[in-house]
């Protein structure tokens, strides 16, 4: 693995978490020249925060198709049959990769993997390391086995801004931003493995890397996107954060091992609203969250009586006692308050059983990718297991394909997508919004602003497109969304140089738009998408969706049109 040295490569990998990472891995191995490009670190994304595990059948109790009428269930009738059975008979061959590759997964007393067990799964089958460790266990044997291919090259810090396509609709490199300017890298392929979009919310799991790049990148190229309407709430994320930084995760590995969730006088409350209580999906037990904090009621996870476990809680969840610590409390004799947060995004970059998008020379894997593998809702623990599984698929695919060489029209590209997004000296973040604004009263300095912006579009989306949504909420959200872009604080709207962070907030923008989308248009609840004003799924829609950028926005403007009228003929 080396430092980047031209910019061209068969393959430019954006993003390096377990997709991407696999994803390369395998690639240099079928010989293609890869680059990585990612806008932090090596080991950045949701990928290291990883917790509770990889769900595989590897249990002697249990089987692919065990797993894969799990993995259904919970898609409530959304999952493509035929990815889910690919997944879940892969899995436990990627299991054996990640050992051969060196991952030092837990193990129990005989020496066999160990196997925890999570909501949703009927099986314990959650493969783990470290505890509560597994996906910084899992990113640093995929960066070792990464270091060991001469053939892959990695940019750490890079932005990727957009996808360069060329006339024939094919995508052919990335312009990435440098401290120079936007610059061009072209590439036989694009993959991307950008991550999810937790930061659309004032309330996740997700670091501040979830920005939804690789989706809005795709959706401005003209992609095919699925499912954006189904965003996963984890129900259990530590209530106690400062407004906006990430909340810390306390794993539904955690309820597995016994820890209960009750009101403030300490009694279970998901009893009676589910049979399987603590361990029902997450779907169920964050709306029941959300339902009791609208009414003003605290929910509170009660891990005393697994503290008393020997080695206490560090020695199982260290990840959770060190996140109690943090927050200053003590789970041997305290509730520990929890809230809803985002977590993970079923939707994304519609690709097929290769990772392949309806664009030539792109390809998407892990949480950016809608592989349908998750239907209406993930499976816990299944999201590592298909970011390693389409990694792995895609580098099988680019092995398979004959990468085009360079086309000329490619460079035109190029030149219109640095015009657009600012080439004028280096760029840094201070510059992004540099220039007078529209609305030139305010004396706010230019980063605040941007900061303020995302607040503003993380509340509205928490408010109106969260765990429990309304037509009118969805409504008020894409108006909201809409006035935040024509403030002209983004990119391309204003004279001034482009940063990371202004391009962040117009992908936020563009994909919380596209969301609101979707959502107004699902006119039921299914999986993690409930509509309190159509609480029941309907039959007619059991299928998952798919549709361009351009075409659900419109969509989504009649009907939105067609809302407010009726609302002002019954006013
Ligand atoms: C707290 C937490 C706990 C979780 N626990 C589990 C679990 O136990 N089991 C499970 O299966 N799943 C779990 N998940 C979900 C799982 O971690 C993710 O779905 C998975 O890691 C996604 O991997 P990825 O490679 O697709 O993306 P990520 O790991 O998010 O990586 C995205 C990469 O893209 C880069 N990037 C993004 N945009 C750009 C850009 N414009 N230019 C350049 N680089 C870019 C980022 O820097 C990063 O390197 C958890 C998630 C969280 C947040």
């Amino acid at each position: 693995m080396r430092g980047l040295s031209e910019q061209a490569a068969d393959v430019v990998i954006v993003g390096s978490g377990v997709a991407g990472l696999a994803a390369a891995v395998a690639a240099a191995r079928g010989g293609r020249r890869v680059a990585i490009v990612t806008k932090a670190a090596l080991a950045s994304g949701s990928s290291p925060l990883a917790q509770g595990g990889l769900a595989a059948a590897v249990g002697a109790d249990d089987a692919p198709s065990l797993h894969a009428a799990d993995t259904e269930r919970v898609g409530r009738g959304l999952c493509d049959h035929d990815v889910v059975r690919l997944v879940t008979e892969s899995a436990p061959a990627e299991v054996a990769r990640l050992l051969e590759a060196g991952a030092r997964l837990d193990r129990d007393d005989m020496g066999e993997l160990a196997l925890g067990r999570e909501g949703g799964h009927g099986r314990a089958r959650i493969v783990h390391a470290g505890g509560d460790r597994t996906g910084a266990e899992l990113v640093r044997a995929l960066i070792e086995a990464a270091r060991r291919e001469p053939r892959i090259e990695v940019r750490e810090g890079v932005f990727a801004a957009e996808l360069l396509v060329g006339g024939d609709g094919g995508v052919g490199g990335v312009t990435v931003l440098e401290e120079h300017g936007p610059r061009p890298f072209y590439a036989g392929a694009v993959v991307l493995a950008t991550g999810g979009a937790g930061q659309l919310y004032s309330r996740t799991t997700n670091p501040p890397e979830a920005t939804g790049d690789g989706i809005a990148m795709a959706a401005r190229a003209g992609a095919l996107l699925a499912d954006l309407e189904m965003v996963q709430f984890h129900p259990t994320a530590l209530a106690l954060a400062p407004k906006g930084s990430p909340l810390a995760l306390l794993t539904e590995a955690l309820r597995g091992a016994g820890a209960t969730l009750v009101d403030r006088d300490g009694r279970r409350f998901l009893v009676g609203v589910h049979p399987d209580a603590e361990l029902a999906p997450r779907d169920v037990v964050a709306r029941e969250l959300w339902r009791r904090a609208a009414g003003g009621e605290s929910s509170f996870l009660d891990m005393r009586e697994l503290t008393r476990a020997p080695g206490g809680l560090r020695a199982r969840f260290p990840a959770a006692a060190l996140a109690c610590a943090g927050a200053g409390l003590d789970p041997a004799i305290e509730l520990v308050p929890v809230t809803p947060a985002a977590h993970y995004f079923v939707g994304g970059v519609w690709t097929d059983a290769w990772g392949r998008t309806s664009l030539p020379g792109l390809y998407a894997c892990g949480e950016v990718a809608a592989t349908g593998a998750h239907g209406a809702n993930r499976l816990a623990s299944n999201s590592l297991l298909e970011a390693l599984v389409f990694g792995r698929r895609v580098a099988e695919s680019l092995a398979l394909s004959a990468l085009p060489a360079r086309p000329v029209e490619l460079d035109r590209a190029a030149r219109e997508v640095a015009a657009r997004i600012g080439a004028r000296g280096p760029m840094r973040m201070d510059d992004a919004v540099a220039d007078p604004l529209r609305d030139a009263g305010s004396q706010r300095e230019p980063n605040a602003r941007l900061r303020a912006s995302r607040a503003r579009l993380q509340d509205a989306m928490w408010r109106g497109a969260g765990v429990a949504r309304t037509e009118e909420g969805l409504v008020e959200v894409l108006d909201e969304l809409e006035a935040l872009e024509s403030l002209g604080l983004l990119v391309g709207a204003t004279r001034s140089r482009a940063g990371r962070s202004s391009c962040e907030l117009r992908n936020l923008i563009e994909v919380g738009r596209l969301v609101a989308a979707a959502a107004l248009l699902r006119r039921e609840s299914r999986g993690c998408h409930h509509r309190a004003d159509h609480p029941e799924a309907r039959p007619e829609l059991s299928q998952r969706t798919r549709y361009r950028a351009a075409e659900l926005l419109a969509e989504a403007r009649r009907q939105a049109d067609s809302a407010r009228q009726r609302a002002v003929a019954v006013g």
